[in-house]
Formats: structure tokens, sequence, C-alpha cells
């Protein structure tokens, strides 16, 4: 059996599957308090005592085989610590070490969540079979996962897929990675929502925000500026399927027919089928990914 966990900014969440990665056991951690009232130190601790404790709960009497983790930052799957977390307050390298050794016999992995989100469509969801992908996790930032040859892309330094960070205003929006103009300062959910209340507007849910007749305009800049991005990587990578998850899937198909025409009139080739779909998974893709580090790592050896 293997454990995967994905650190997110609210919550943890965590699952115990059998070797065929169905979910056996899951467990879900609250941690948006500790974000808001704990110092960087405290915080490391915290957060690594409720993993522990977490893991202790789903393992049991059970033979755990791998550990993997999902983090929401860029890292070396092989130093095994994290490169760069512009959105976190964690001392990452620490958390791995800690972690390891609680479980000593058992191996532990690290990936950034997107890539473990695209594991898991890669094994389970809308890519299975699929060759040449990219999938895109639109929330609160915008990350993403490439295949191409049927496996997850990690690039040269492991930062590949970083879509979010693509500049697509010149001099725009400031942006947490130190630059300007990214494409998630204007496609993302947080986006989104920024530019309702700028307009005005202030909606409890996503929700309402696709459901009003008065962000029509902003939803239809919004879906402007996705499209830039995803004509951009339509250009670059021909991809056979793009695959959105994240918040913005669960709103996919109310405004899908509008994204396929304006990425359509952006993209060189206009003849290319643009087959955009949205992810089949539920909320622990990016746990069940991460319980497929150990699995992956071992099949590259
Ligand atoms: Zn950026």
């Amino acid at each position: 059996m293997h454990i995967g966990i994905d650190i997110g900014g609210s919550h943890i969440g965590l699952v115990l599957v059998d070797n065929d990665f169905n979910i056996f056991k899951k467990g879900f951690i609250q941690i948006k308090d500790e974000y808001k009232r704990l110092e960087k130190n405290s915080l490391n601790t915290a957060i690594i005592n409720l993993i522990i404790s977490g893991i202790n709960s789903l393992k049991e009497n059970n033979e755990i085989n791998s550990i993997g983790i999902g983090f929401p930052g860029l890292c070396d799957i092989n130093k095994k610590h994290v490169i760069f977390t512009p959105n976190l307050n964690l001392d990452n390298n620490e958390l791995i070490r800690i972690i390891q050794d609680a479980y000593i016999d058992i191996p532990v992995y690290i990936d950034c969540d997107a890539n473990c989100s695209t594991l898991a469509e890669i094994n389970q969801g809308a890519l299975q079979n699929v060759v040449n992908a990219v999938f895109l996790a639109i929330g609160t930032g915008i990350g993403g996962g490439i295949v191409i040859d049927s496996k997850l892309y990690r690039g040269s330094s492991f930062i590949a897929g970083e879509f979010g960070h693509m500049v697509i205003i010149k001099d725009g929006i400031e942006c947490s990675c130190g630059n300007k103009g990214c494409f998630e300062k204007y496609a993302s959910i947080c986006a989104l929502k920024r530019q309702c209340k700028e307009a005005g507007y202030e909606f409890e849910t996503v929700e309402e925000i696709f459901n009003s007749s008065l962000t029509k305009k902003i939803v239809e800049q919004w879906v402007e500026y996705l499209s830039i991005g995803i004509a951009n990587i339509y250009n670059i990578l021909d991809v056979e399927k793009i695959i959105i998850g994240g918040g913005a899937s669960e709103h996919f198909d109310k405004y899908k027919k509008m994204l396929i025409e304006k990425v359509k009139s952006k993209i060189c080739y206009k003849q290319k089928i643009l087959n955009i779909e949205k992810s089949r998974m539920l909320n622990n893709a990016g746990a069940i990914g991460a319980s497929m580090l150990g699995s992956e790592y071992d099949e590259k050896k």
C-alpha cells in the first residue's frame, strides 16, 4: 500500500491506496488557522506534526511501501527538496527530512502538486491513453503538468509546466514570483474574483460569478486572458489534449465554447482540432498522484 499527501493552502489531504491506487482510506486536516496564527518556525513544526499524525492514523497496521508528498512549490525530485515556493511559508527541506526520519523504513518522495495531479490524470483520469497533453490546474494560481510520450515531463531543472508564470502582459500586475504580467494574475480563479471586485461586484461563491448577468463582460475578458495562455501552449507543444483542473473545472461547461472559439482565433494552425476538457478526477487527484510518486520513481530506474 502507499500513502499520498497533498499539502494545500487551506488543508492537507491524505489517502491510503492499494497497489492499484484505489483509495482504501482518506484523511483531511484543516490548516487554515495555522497559516493565519503561526510564525514561520512554529508553522513548520505544527504542520509537520499534523502530517505525521495524519500518516499514523492511515498507516495503523498496514504495510506501507512508499509515502508521496505533493507540495505547492517547485521540487527537485532527486534531491527530495523544494526549490521554490512563492505562496507558502514553510521551511521545506526540513519537512522531508523529519518525515523520512519518522518513517525510516519507508521511502518518502516529493513533487509539486500540479505534477502529482497530472500523474493521477495519466493513470486514472482524462489523460489515460493520451500521448501528448497538458494539464492546467486553475485555482488560486495556475499550475500545470506536461505529458510527452505518455510520461510526465519535468524539464532539466524540474521547473517545466509553470504555465502560471508565462508573461502575457508586459509590465502587468505584479506576481508573487517577482515578475509582472504573469498568466495567473489574469486567468486564475483568484484573478477572476479580483476582476469582479475591481468592477464593484462581490460574490460569496465563484458559481455566482459565472451565473450572474452583471459579470458577463468580466467573465468574457477572463476567458480572453485564459485563451491567450492556452493558445501559446498549443503553438509551442501541439498537444492532443488540454485538461482543465482546479476550481475552474467546476464551471468549465459555462465557458468551454467561448474558450475554444477564442483559442482557435489565436493559434497559428487554424485547422487544429482543439480538445479541451475538464478533469474527471474528484478532489483527491493531488493526493492520489502523490501516492504514485514511488512507483513512478521505481519505473524510471
Ligand atoms: Zn509569476
